[in-house]
């Protein structure tokens, strides 16, 4: 080789791990505490009942700001901030889970295969990376995917069925896929790192529900760092099981016991080529959300306007959202005893229950300072007055 290409290559690599050493420090510069909460809620894995890396954030969190911390008989956490316990008591909730895998059993020669946790496209399955939750901690997997230079033209479209999904974690035999510690019943989550785009929207995955549960806490660091007054006992609930139908809601409530409901949760953005607005209507960038009707629960109409009202009064948008599908823990807490008023608003998101879905952080704030905005008006005779059904 030439002596002056030798000089340009050196330069070249010279400069190449200049720039591979700067730019993650840039990124990582650009990410202020909240962005930096929900990187890290975001890539923890947690599928139904396996939500312990979440609940782990969620308790040092609370802990932190000095709240009361319960726990109910599925995991679900319960904390108490401000212990105001004259005001009436208000659940605000968001779960912690998201959707999964299960292992059901590993091949003699050392692959894996699953049952779903919870609702995913079977389209979404092959071709990915996922966390397996063993024993001896995560295990890095690869659901395969059959090569294009064996696959028949007309299977070429073919969408595969859950039992066809196989997942890779490179054993050649059962007995090595065991000695990483896989079981049996271990979960699975997706794998997929949280990624800055532009226009402050953030790609990761979970972010149904882990955007709720950020709300929640920017929410309950704020109340703490600017003190605000509220009249009301809030009680912040991180559920499990969401996504495997509302389990740990319906045992959590039995503990909070509230008088009144709000869920948080990641919206249906339907602002992407091939979505109609007759599926969804929220969108980024538009403000939060509120459901007007999901399958699992048609909010309080009161307190839905309720919200409507403050959030014109505090000049934040708010979008209405109708849908046909979709449950969510809203529905657990509005069936509580003899019934509460709950409702249930959103952050839009784009691609949920897929490996990565998007939101944006101007619709994240405008949440959390809806949610304050409400919370710091909820007195008693407010409540009182919204469960009211006298004529
Ligand atoms: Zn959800």
């Amino acid at each position: 080789m030439p002596k002056s290409y030798r000089i340009r290559l050196l330069f070249l690599s010279l400069l190449l791990s200049l720039l591979s050493a700067v730019l993650p420090s840039v990124q990582a510069q650009s990410l202020d505490s909240t962005a930096l909460l929900l990187q890290e809620l975001s890539d923890a894995p947690g599928p139904s009942a396996f939500e312990e890396a979440v609940r782990a954030i969620m308790v040092r969190e609370y802990q932190s700001l000095g709240a009361a911390i319960e726990y109910d008989g599925l995991g679900s956490v319960l904390a108490t901030l401000p212990d105001n316990s004259s005001g009436p008591r208000v659940m605000v909730t968001a779960h912690m889970d998201e959707v999964g895998l299960m292992v059901q059993y590993i091949t003699d020669d050392g692959y894996i295969r699953v049952k779903l946790l919870g609702g995913i496209l079977e389209q979404a399955l092959p071709d990915q990376r996922w966390t397996i939750l063993g024993s001896n901690g995560s295990v890095m997997a690869v659901s395969g995917l059959h090569t294009i230079h064996v696959t028949p033209p007309a299977l070429r479209t073919q969408v595969w069925p859950v039992d066809d999904i196989f997942l890779d974690v490179g054993a050649r035999t059962r007995a090595e896929a065991e000695a990483l510690g896989i079981r049996p019943g271990d979960g699975i989550a997706p794998y997929s790192e949280f990624t800055v785009l532009a226009n402050e929207r953030y790609a990761g995955k979970a972010w149904d529900d882990r955007v709720g549960l950020a709300v929640m806490l920017a929410a309950a660091r704020r109340i703490q760092a600017e003190r605000l007054q509220l009249p009301a006992q809030v009680i912040w609930v991180a559920t499990t099981q969401e996504e495997i139908g509302l389990r740990g809601a319906q045992t959590s409530v039995e503990l909070a016991r509230p008088v009144l409901g709000i869920s948080l949760e990641a919206g249906v953005s339907a602002d992407y080529p091939g979505i109609r607005p007759t599926q969804a209507q929220e969108r980024l960038g538009g403000g939060p959300g509120i459901f007007l009707l999901d399958s699992s629960m048609i909010p309080n109409r009161k307190l839905r306007d309720f919200f409507f009202a403050v959030a014109a009064t505090a000049n934040i948008p708010l979008q209405p959202n109708v849908l046909s599908g979709y449950g969510e823990d809203g529905a657990e807490i509005q069936r509580y005893d003899t019934g509460r008023p709950t409702v249930n608003m959103t952050v839009p998101t784009r691609y949920l229950h897929g490996h990565t879905s998007i939101i944006q952080r101007s619709d994240f704030d405008q949440a959390v300072e809806l949610l304050l905005q409400v919370l710091q008006r909820l007195d008693a005779d407010t409540v009182l007055e919204l469960s009211s059904f006298a004529p």
